[in-house]
């Protein structure tokens, strides 16, 4: 493979920020030195530029079954969209079907994936039907290089949800075997008792998809899986967390040692709920729903300060016809919004560039700690000697709007139309191939991507 040297840019890491010229060869970096000199087929000049190691989005859902229809972007849609936002590895769930072994779920997942993406791929596996027979394949998938397991604490009418015995019994076996559970943290019993009220006074609009989803269905999940874990202390990780109260509570049962990570979301860092209330705000429902501006204001502050551990997306876009199916009844709308392409433009822009979000932490929040926390490190998440070429090359300079119709997603619009951002994405390596070159696809380098096998 050619020998491909970057100069005169910045590379910018979790711990430090530093220039230095990036000699890759064989996929990976072979060497990192300020003012190199070494043989080389392709020089690229970066001066002026800033190199980050390829994002990380550690919650995506493509091409999944939601409420009788399907997520808008499978692999290969989904992944172009990545590449575009600089993302070279997504995270996704595998899905187990009723009375079907994790094994099994897994293996579907990993043909819908190969040869479709772009980008490098790693999965959760999801924990929707759990019994003794279950419990004893987690080591199996963690031999298979999948360390992290999803239990759902709503959903109970698709046959998702777990109650308190089960999840006990999955956060022991997964702690043996040396994994870590996610937790999608709602109270569904109390989110279905609110649902079934609304409804029963035909209230369907989208406000009431907030309404039946309060702060306190969140709360109260999170003080139970603690509770919970206090007597068995698995390391957990709760994703798309929305309300300042929660992140406050995990944030004490981290500080009093308890292994506990937090993920929040950027739709939860920019919206809040009045958005249900404009005009076809039923197309912004996702769950958990969006909340109040203190939320906000807190969220901002817990990425700062270290509360919160990863920023995913949980990207899981519908078009407008599959948004608009149900004439906007909150109960039959499909959940979920457009995410993977923007997590970083938006994370930037909006945090880093107004003073929210110091640019190191963005790196930790998006590519490092990501790649800890998940197996895949360092490998993944940092610019160093021996790791994947994966590689980020951002102008700082310029503006520009979100436009839907410059995005990369096969639902053909986006909640975040409109936003402002500041620089560009220039160049995204995988691997040592260039996926994106001056703003250009390089398609020969398409369809590349691997499953990549996290270690404990
Ligand atoms: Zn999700």
């Amino acid at each position: 493979m050619q020998k491909i040297l970057i100069q005169n840019g910045e590379i910018i890491n979790a711990q430090k920020r530093f220039k230095a010229d990036i000699l890759i060869k064989d996929e990976k970096i072979e060497r990192i030195e300020y003012k190199m000199e070494a043989e080389a087929d392709t020089v690229i000049n970066a001066s002026g530029k800033l190199i980050f190691p390829g994002f990380i989005d550690a919650h995506t859902h493509m091409g999944i079954p939601v409420r009788g229809t399907e997520s808008a972007d499978d692999f290969d849609s989904g992944t172009i969209a990545a590449l575009h936002g600089g993302v070279t590895t997504v995270m996704d769930f595998t899905v187990q079907e009723k009375g079907e072994s994790l094994v099994s779920g897994l293996e579907r997942r990993k043909k819908k994936a190969a040869g479709k993406a772009h980008v490098d791929y790693t999965f959760h596996c999801n924990v929707t039907d759990l019994n003794d027979k279950r419990l004893l394949e987690i080591p199996e998938i963690i031999r298979q290089g999948v360390i992290s397991f999803k239990a759902f604490l709503a959903y109970k009418e698709a046959g998702m949800q777990l109650d308190d015995r089960q999840i006990l019994e999955l956060l022991r076996s997964v702690r043996d075997a040396g994994g870590t559970v996610m937790f999608h943290a709602e109270n569904g019993d109390l989110v279905e008792f609110l649902t079934d009220t609304y409804l029963k006074y035909q209230k369907t609009t989208a406000k009431y998809h907030g309404l039946s989803r309060p702060a306190e269905a969140e709360i109260e999940a999170v003080t139970r899986v603690l509770t919970l874990n206090r007597f068995v202390e698995c390391p957990i990780y709760f994703v798309h967390l929305s309300t300042t109260e929660a992140a406050q509570l995990t944030f004490m049962a981290k500080e009093n040692g308890q292994p506990v990570f937090l993920e929040t979301c950027p739709q939860y860092l920019l919206f809040e709920e009045a958005v249900y209330e404009q005009e076809n705000g039923h197309r912004f429902i996702a769950s958990p729903p969006f909340r109040k501006q203190n939320d906000l204001a807190y969220l901002w502050m817990a990425l700062n300060q270290g509360v919160m551990d990863v920023v995913g997306t949980d990207h899981c876009p519908f078009t407008i016809a599959q948004k608009d199916a149900a004439g906007g009844a909150f109960h039959l709308t499909p959940n979920g919004l457009d995410g993977v392409e923007t997590l970083f433009p938006l994370l930037y822009s909006e945090g880093v560039k107004k003073g929210r979000l110091p640019l190191r932490k963005m790196v930790s929040l998006i590519a490092e700690e990501p790649a800890r926390l998940f197996g895949l490190f360092p490998q993944k998440g940092i610019v160093m000697q021996g790791s994947d070429a994966d590689l980020v090359i951002f102008n700082p300079e310029g503006e520009s709007t979100i436009r839907a119709k410059e995005l990369h997603s096969a639902a053909g619009w986006s909640v975040y139309e409109g936003i402002q951002i500041n620089g560009e994405i220039e160049s995204v390596m995988l691997r040592g191939n260039w996926l994106l070159k001056d703003g250009e696809l390089q398609e020969e380098n398409l369809n590349k991507g691997q499953f990549i096998k996290a270690l404990i």
